[in-house]
């Protein structure tokens, strides 16, 4: 069984390398190409965007994909809508892997926000150092906002439009509770700006220690196909699509060129 598995995860990353291990499945991981410095996953590697909803729904049916596992980052919308589209024109079956989000604790003050410009309107009654941790890409969301002064930290450097009065730290986690309690004393930081990407949360845990406010954007809807939230839930999909994939000649379980109906096995 071939598998590909659309990545920039630490949950894609695990996931090829628990299928590597799998017998009979060959893994297929692929980046966006975003960053210059990728982690690279274990098993077989593409990188660049597929050219669209007709490029991936192509590459399906020229690698002889069997299964696919949307595994990219839950804000990466545009990725996900076109596995979908794909995959269905396809007819290969389609999981998406997503760690569940973050809960409000005791001792939070989060503001949920639909999207980063609700968050750029709410920023200057909450404070006026600001911490954020939204990525690079939309950074400019925050530019105009000249009363207030950004901290932004990504993993490769941001590009215009920016917020005039920003200060860019370039890292990438995984982060501890103490080394953000650290940074956010540092810079006096009085508001945490974050999507709520789910997973480790050393930041979070530190904002609430120095009871500072976060601004939280909130995820969007996931689309009305399979959706399973570890790794492990991941490989067990895998394994049931194999039982139920006809038996194959060699690099594909559905080698003979037909794939298992996802409707028929309740999967799709
Ligand atoms: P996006 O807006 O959903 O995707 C834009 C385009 O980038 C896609 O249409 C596709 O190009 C290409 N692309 C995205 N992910 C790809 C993948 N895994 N393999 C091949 N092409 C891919 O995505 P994004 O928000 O820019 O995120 C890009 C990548 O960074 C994703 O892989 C995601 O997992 C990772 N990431 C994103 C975030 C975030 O906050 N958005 C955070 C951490 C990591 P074509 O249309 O040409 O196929």
């Amino acid at each position: 069984m071939i598998v590909l598995i659309l990545g920039g995860t630490t949950e894609g990353r695990l996931l090829a390398s628990a299928c590597v291990q799998l017998p009979g499945v060959v893994t297929i991981s692929s980046l966006a190409g975003r960053t210059n410095d990728p982690l690279i996953p274990a098993g077989d590697l593409r990188i660049g965007g597929f050219g669209g909803v007709s490029g991936l729904t192509r590459y399906l049916g020229a690698q002889k994909i069997d299964a696919v596992v949307d595994a990219t980052h839950t804000f990466a919308r545009q990725m996900t809508e076109h596995a979908v589209e794909a995959c269905a024109a396809s007819g290969v079956p389609l999981l998406i892997l997503r760690r569940p989000g973050w809960t409000e604790q005791p001792g939070d003050t989060w503001h949920r926000v639909p999207s980063l410009p609700a968050a750029a309107v709410l920023l200057p009654e909450l404070g006026k150092r600001i911490f954020l941790t939204t990525g690079r890409q939309e950074i400019g969301a925050f530019a105009g906002l000249d009363d207030l002064w950004f901290l932004a930290r990504s993993v490769e450097p941001p590009a215009p439009p920016m917020p005039r009065r920003l200060s860019v730290l370039l890292d990438r986690g995984p982060f501890t509770v103490e080394g953000e309690q650290a940074l956010l004393t540092a810079h006096r930081i009085d508001v945490l700006v974050t999507k709520d990407s789910g997973g480790p949360a050393a930041k979070l845990t530190a904002a609430r220690a120095l009871s500072l406010p976060v601004v939280l954007v909130d995820r969007p809807a996931p689309p009305p196909v399979p959706l399973v939230p570890s790794v492990e839930a991941a490989v067990t999909w895998l394994r049931t699509l194999m039982t139920h994939a006809p038996a194959g000649d060699g690099r594909s379980a559905g080698g003979d060129g037909q794939r298992a109906d996802p409707a028929d096995l309740g999967l799709g």
